[in-house]
């Protein structure tokens, strides 16, 4: 297990900076984009980080009765798509349909460190609402991933999409969200990625490189009117863990049966792993 003082440095973006320092400027960058953010994701991934969410779901199998707490949750795309994709299974199979739930009993917990992505994803929310999808049992929390506030043994499952790289503590942070979950509870992440030889031929490689530093952060200052939270966000990948590190990373927080796989080419990694 690690941990680290004050003193120690993390890395923030290409640079390195105090775990406070960190903290604050990540807070900054969510805060100045909550508005803009689901907007520029389909712009800078021209849509498919639906369908790498779509993949997290798929492979989590959800079902009726199951509590999920999205960790990093943001404006909420997985937790409303895990609720969906409950009702749908549950209308399938007849659950829940005589009690009136068509969610089946299943409940999502969205949970962020920042108010402002929290409340656009709330708004996002009540439009599909107003647009004729039966309520969502979702419920916002406003609370830090290092330190997660609920009892040990409360979820069956927990994601983490996009998050982790932001997290100035990722090994307190997995641990807390291992102690949340039940035994038999399983987790599921979805993190950026470096295509290398072994995910991607040279010209993708090369391509990706381009899109990354040249097209990102401008379009991050067109789309997002911030241009260095883009420009972070492109530095913070090139410093995240190879993939087989972070899945050893998941596993030192306790979870067993960890497993990854790559997306679009090694632009992105789902991993999972299950607490015994
Ligand atoms: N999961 C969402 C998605 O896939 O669209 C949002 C991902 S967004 C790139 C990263 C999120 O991590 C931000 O909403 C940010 O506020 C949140 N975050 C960063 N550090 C956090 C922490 N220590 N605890 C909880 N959330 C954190």
């Amino acid at each position: 297990m690690s941990s680290f003082d004050n003193d120690d440095l993390v890395d923030f973006g290409f640079v390195d900076i105090s775990p406070t320092q960190k903290t604050a400027r990540v807070h900054d960058i969510f805060a100045n984009v909550a508005p803009h953010y689901d907007k520029m994701n389909d712009a800078m991934s021209l849509g498919v980080h639906r369908v790498w969410k779509s993949t997290c779901i798929t492979k989590m199998n959800p079902r009726p009765q199951e509590i999920l707490l999205d960790i990093a949750g943001g404006t909420g795309d997985l937790a409303r798509q895990f609720l969906t994709r409950t009702a749908s299974y549950a209308r399938r199979k007849g659950y829940g349909v005589s009690h009136g739930d068509p969610y089946a009993g299943a409940q999502a917990f969205i949970v962020d460190i920042n108010e402002s992505m929290l409340r656009a994803g709330l708004n996002k929310t009540r439009k599909r609402t107003l647009r004729g999808t039966p309520k969502m049992p979702l419920i916002y929390i406003c609370a830090n991933a290092e330190t997660l506030p609920f009892k040990a043994g409360f979820a069956d499952v927990a994601s983490l999409a996009f998050g982790v790289r932001n997290i100035t503590n990722k090994d307190k942070a997995l641990r807390s969200i291992w102690q949340s979950l039940k035994p038999g509870g399983r987790f599921f992440c979805v993190e950026f990625s470096q295509p290398d030889a072994s995910t991607a031929p040279q010209a993708w490689r090369s391509l990706y490189e381009m899109y990354s530093f040249n097209i990102i952060p401008s379009l991050g200052g067109i789309v997002a009117s911030n241009r260095e939270g883009y420009q972070y966000l492109v530095e913070s990948i090139r410093r995240f863990p190879a993939p087989y590190l972070f899945a050893k990373q998941i596993e030192n927080a306790g979870f067993v049966r960890v497993g990854k796989h790559s997306l679009s080419g090694g632009i992105c990694h789902l991993y999972w792993g299950w607490k015994v």
